[in-house]
């Protein structure tokens, strides 16, 4: 019975093999994406896939490649017009009608973004990890949330690309001839010289300068740029985790940015504006899996009984809390309700919760109306005869006096 859908399937797959990857899919954009996000992606996944960094990886390789691609129709108007009209078919016919070998090397282009011969020289350095703190509501952690957090980090120049050249133009340095170094020579004795490798002082070690500065960034190729990101907050997801964007830290031409890592804190509770956030888990604390709650009790409900409460928890769902007439509550008394604690976190089989933790405690009055007073001190003193011995529920010597 299982063999036919199972065959169905497999005739399936050469078909979609053969349909090219969608150009949007590849750079991780979407169809409605700026200048500026296509060239953002093609930066971050052209060094992330260079074959420089994945030596002999066939598949990366070919990621490159096709990346390349993807950037080259989608970053011209003309070529994503047709792309966007015709799909593939019609960028196929595109580059074989008009402009023969239109098609880029993707290895130029590469150097054409990020101003070097198309590789990553001297084996490719990664940039530093970014580290980043914020605190969400206990909430967002019991029911999970989506959070927007901007962060200003270093940006590779759109102006200019990371060339820091206003026509996009380097030349190779006079000084150094493009070596970025220096040998100099200094002469410790009469007769006896050392020589010493310097940094190329008119480049700064770049092997090669610029006629006119990019007027954005003044020649330095990055520049401090405000980003926004999206940060899931999971439900159950530990305090103190850290939640690892790849390559989103600084950026530069000279190295693959490092990544940008987001450690998630609690914030201190507060009743929100909305209704929603106005519920008694606000001040749940939490301890992993378990959350804990106080809750007060007058005397007459902590020893007679006939008491109910509502507890709204942190998604607005109610924990009923009660008890019937005769039934003693003593101060200090943790009931523990099974499931109503946190979830936990990337639980395999369903959802799974911890438990609630209710403390209760007991309030005597300070004050009472003379009347009532007197009526309880009659009561107690009807019934005083009728003793409670405390010295031995405590297990302490015999008791000196009355007590009740
Ligand atoms: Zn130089
Ligand atoms: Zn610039």
């Amino acid at each position: 019975m299982l063999l036919f859908p199972t065959l169905a399937f497999l005739c399936l797959l050469p078909l979609l093999a053969l349909a090219a990857e969608d150009f949007y899919k590849i750079l991780g954009v979407a169809k409605d994406a700026d200048d500026r996000q296509i060239k953002k992606a093609y930066r971050t996944l052209s060094k992330k896939y260079h074959p420089d960094k994945n030596p002999g990886d066939e598949t990366v390789a070919q990621r490159f490649v096709e990346i390349s691609e993807a950037y080259d129709v989608l970053s011209e108007d003309e070529t994503r017009r047709i792309y966007d009209q015709h799909g593939h078919e019609g960028i196929k016919q595109h580059q074989q009608g008009g402009r023969p070998g239109a098609r880029h090397d993707p290895f130029d282009m590469f150097s054409r973004f990020f101003g070097g011969g198309g590789h990553f020289g001297g084996g490719q350095r990664r940039g530093p990890t970014m580290e980043v703190r914020i605190s969400v509501p206990l909430r967002d952690f019991y029911t999970g949330k989506d959070h927007d957090f901007k962060i200003e980090k270093q940006a590779i120049c759109s102006k200019c690309e990371g060339s820091g050249s206003k026509d996009g133009q380097r030349d190779t340095c006079r000084k150094c001839n493009g070596q970025g170094m220096m040998i100099q020579k200094q002469q410790l004795a009469p007769g006896i010289f050392q020589q010493m490798q310097m940094q190329c002082d008119m480049c700064g070690g770049r092997g090669s300068t610029v006629k006119h500065a990019c007027p954005v960034c003044q020649g330095a190729r990055v520049v401090r740029e405000e980003e926004s990101f999206e940060l899931s907050v999971e439900k159950g997801i530990p305090v103190g985790a850290r939640v690892t964007f790849e390559n989103e830290g600084d950026d530069s031409p000279d190295y693959v940015a490092g990544d940008l890592v987001v450690q998630l804190f609690e914030k201190e509770p507060e009743l929100g504006s909305e209704e929603s956030e106005r519920t008694d888990g606000t001040f749940f604390r939490r301890k992993d899996t378990n959350l804990f709650w106080r809750e007060v009790l007058s005397l007459r409900e902590a020893w007679m009984g006939d008491w109910s409460r509502n507890l709204t928890h942190l998604d607005g769902h109610v924990v009923h809390l009660h008890r019937e007439r005769g039934h003693v509550v003593q101060p200090g008394t943790v009931e523990v309700i099974h499931g109503e604690g946190m979830p936990v976190w990337r639980h395999e089989d369903g959802p799974d919760f911890g438990n609630l933790h209710i403390e209760y405690v007991v309030v005597l009055p300070d004050q009472m109306e003379s009347g009532m007073e007197k009526d309880f001190w009659a009561t107690w003193d009807k019934w005083k005869k009728k003793r409670v011995d405390l010295g031995k529920l405590s297990g302490r010597p015999e008791p000196k006096h009355d007590e009740l």
